[in-house]
């Protein structure tokens, strides 16, 4: 059965981790440029790692033109990069100023743009300004990981070609798992956004199995068609169909 994590910190696994997910496709997310590096560096050794480059709305700081511009850079010198994230804006959690979250979440869209690569998008308590920002800049691809935003969105989601991803979280979380319930089957992915902690759940990419098992159930589909449909929606994602 194929297996998708489309939102991991894989740059933050331990290197024995690593090598126990072997057997799953997995989108990795850098937090910044350093971690971007290592993501990519990373890729060079797990072929069954995609590297995505981005700075994460919560390390947006003083310093953040300078690492755009060292992305950009690096960006230009890569083959490897097959993707922009973790970017985004955070109303919430994030210490930045709204207009510098604003500012350089665009400039993150026009480089997906621009080099025609999906985006993997953070959208707490922001989930209609990400979409607005990345509609009106001709993203190609978006995903809007760990989806817990209005419902009413979802359907635009659809609309634009866009994707959500399931976390395990939907095991306990009850808007998440209405969300599941909700969207449509061929805009979901799922994810795991390890390595993380969340109420007492070890998120990592070993409980991509779990989520399938839940998006079966609630769909009332076969957990082989669940995987399927996941995997056709991650080929799509990444603009291979
Ligand atoms: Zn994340």
């Amino acid at each position: 059965m194929k297996l998708i994590d489309a939102h991991c910190h894989f740059h933050a696994y331990q290197e024995e981790e690593c090598r126990k997910f072997k057997y799953i496709t997995i989108v990795a997310v850098s937090d910044d440029y350093k971690s971007s590096i290592k993501t990519c560096e990373l890729s060079k050794k797990f072929k069954n790692i995609n590297p995505f480059i981005g700075i994460h709305p919560w390390n947006i700081n003083n310093l953040v033109d300078e690492e755009l511009r060292l992305l950009k850079e690096f960006l230009e010198n890569q083959r490897c990069i097959a993707g922009i994230g973790e970017v985004g804006l955070d109303f919430k959690f994030s210490k930045a100023p709204i207009y510098l979250q604003l500012k350089i979440y665009e400039k993150f869209c026009k480089i997906a743009a621009e080099k025609n690569l999906p985006l993997n998008v953070h959208s707490y308590s922001a989930w209609k300004e990400a979409m607005i920002y990345a509609t009106r800049n001709d993203v190609p691809s978006v995903l809007f990981h760990w989806y817990n935003g209005p419902e009413g969105l979802l359907k635009e989601i659809k609309d634009n070609g866009y994707f959500i991803s399931i976390n395990p979280a939907c095991a306990i979380q009850s808007k998440h798992r209405n969300i599941v319930e909700k969207a449509s089957e061929d805009i979901i992915l799922t994810e795991s956004d390890g390595p993380y902690v969340y109420r007492n759940i070890h998120l990592n990419s070993s409980k991509i199995i779990q989520i399938l098992e839940i998006i079966s159930k609630v769909k009332k589909i076969s957990l082989e068609d669940a995987s399927q449909i996941v995997a056709t929606n991650y080929d799509r994602y990444m603009m291979r169909l």
